[in-house]
């Protein structure tokens, strides 16, 4: 055994400089958490060595007995999670990531040119949900399918229930998707259910940012009103890279569902599973069953809503006034601020944020907002008094970045962009925690 430091110095340093960004730094990355180092040990193992396509019992290579094993277990504790009954629902655990379970999932339940409909991008719905420009399609959910984005309310930026309704009547979409990476509210899936009903569609959820919290009984559960439930396993669900599709089996319309999404994960979309992710997983999903993880949870909604709070006390316009999740989506526009610019301040100050399209956003390619999350600043114990101090921080953030546009192309700027990029060569002892 050679240590990376001592084979790859290159790489090494470079893990170095980013724990270092990471433990000096304010993450609000609405879709970062912080997974813990049991589930970073199994990540790292010699699980990742091998090769178990198939599904446990039947796979297409030998020496599997405690990849099944893993597998089995994974999908238990998964199904546990989110207080799921095993006659009721099954899960593949397999997908590599949110986007490649998002993927699977269309193949598993609409053919190539069916028609869905998602929440649109600049309304805070994810690339996957049937993404597309008036130039490009440019995601496959797009390329290979019909996809009609539907919209929230502009007067209260909620999702437009009876809009959505009044427009599946019209196009006649196979699948509805409810879900989003941008959007601070609950949703109504009852709701969307009755719409689907209505038009003979799928209902599938995409929980990618909010399943921590849904497994927390902190937000409402998809389960009752959905056939199909995905989610990445790395935002508020705080594990590894990956994802999870879980799927409706008692129901007469869902008979094959388990086969489809089975197969549509592998070999459709997919080849061998990552062992080593599946096992990080696992660990994830015991840490969710724990008593202590309902506790953070709530914590990580508080704490989103302290932020909301404090930031409309400075003045500030945030999208739908306020939150019931993790996030907030902060409208800059008023202040005359993109959200690009804010995001570069707010760099050079070590708080990690990103642009993000508000509702009315002319263009997602130029968002007039950005979105804060509370996931991985409450995963490092933070609560609500400090909180109060990180909004503000953003406060200073954003009249820096007013000050800066101000003064453009000035020497003000340049010596602060100076000051603000100190190497930092010499400080990474200090992090390795
Ligand atoms: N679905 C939603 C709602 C997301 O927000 C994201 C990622 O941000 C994804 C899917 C895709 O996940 P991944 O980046 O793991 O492919």
């Amino acid at each position: 055994y050679t240590p990376l430091a001592e084979l790859d110095p290159e790489v090494k340093n470079i893990i170095d400089k980013e724990t270092w960004r990471q433990f000096t730094g304010l993450e609000l990355i609405a879709s970062e958490n912080l997974t813990s180092l049991a589930a970073m040990e199994a990540n790292g193992s010699i699980l990742t060595n091998k090769y178990s396509e198939g599904l446990p019992g039947a796979r297409y290579y030998g020496g599997n007995e405690h990849i099944d094993e893993l597998e089995v277990l994974c999908r238990k504790r998964a199904l546990a999670a989110f207080n799921l009954d095993p006659a009721k629902w099954g899960v593949n655990v397999q997908p590599y990531s949110g986007s490649t379970a998002n993927f699977a999932a269309l193949t598993a339940l609409i053919q190539p040119q069916d028609r869905l409909m998602g929440l649109g991008l600049p309304d805070g719905g994810h690339l996957t949900h049937g993404y597309y420009t008036a130039k490009k399609k440019m995601t496959a959910s797009s390329i290979y399918f019909q996809s009609l984005p539907y919209a929230l309310d502009p007067q209260t930026q909620l999702i437009d229930y009876a809009g959505v309704a009044a427009q599946a009547k019209i196009f006649k979409p196979r699948l509805i998707i409810c879900g989003a990476s941008a959007y601070p509210r609950d949703w109504d899936y009852a709701a969307l259910r009755k719409t689907a009903d209505a038009e003979g569609a799928w209902l599938m959820a995409d929980i990618a940012h909010t399943s921590g919290l849904i497994a927390a009984q902190t937000l409402a559960s998809p389960f009752a009103h959905c056939d199909v439930v995905t989610t990445t396993t790395h935002k508020t669900l705080r594990g590894p890279r990956a994802g999870l599709i879980f799927f409706r089996t008692d129901l007469p319309s869902a008979a094959d569902l388990a086969k489809r999404v089975n197969d549509a994960v592998f070999p459709a979309c997919q080849g061998g599973p990552h062992n080593n992710t599946i096992a990080a997983v696992a660990t994830a999903l015991l840490q969710v069953a724990q008593p202590s993880w309902r506790a953070y949870a709530q914590q990580v909604v508080s704490n989103a809503q302290t932020l909301a709070s404090a930031l409309a006390k400075h003045g500030y316009k945030l999208q739908t006034g306020g939150t019931d999740n993790h996030l907030v989506l902060w409208d800059l526009r008023p202040i005359g601020l993109t959200g690009s610019k804010v995001e570069k301040v707010c760099d050079l100050m070590g708080i990690t944020i990103n642009k993000n399209a508000v509702s009315g956003d002319a263009s997602a390619q130029v968002p007039g907002g950005i979105r804060l999350g509370t996931s991985a600043i409450t995963s490092r114990n933070m609560r609500d008094a400090d909180v109060e101090v990180v909004a503000d921080l953003l406060h200073r953030a954003v009249q820096l970045a007013l000050l800066l546009q101000k003064e453009a192309g000035s020497k003000l700027l340049k010596d602060f962009v100076r000051a603000a990029t100190v190497p930092q060569e010499g400080r990474v002892g200090a992090a390795q925690v």
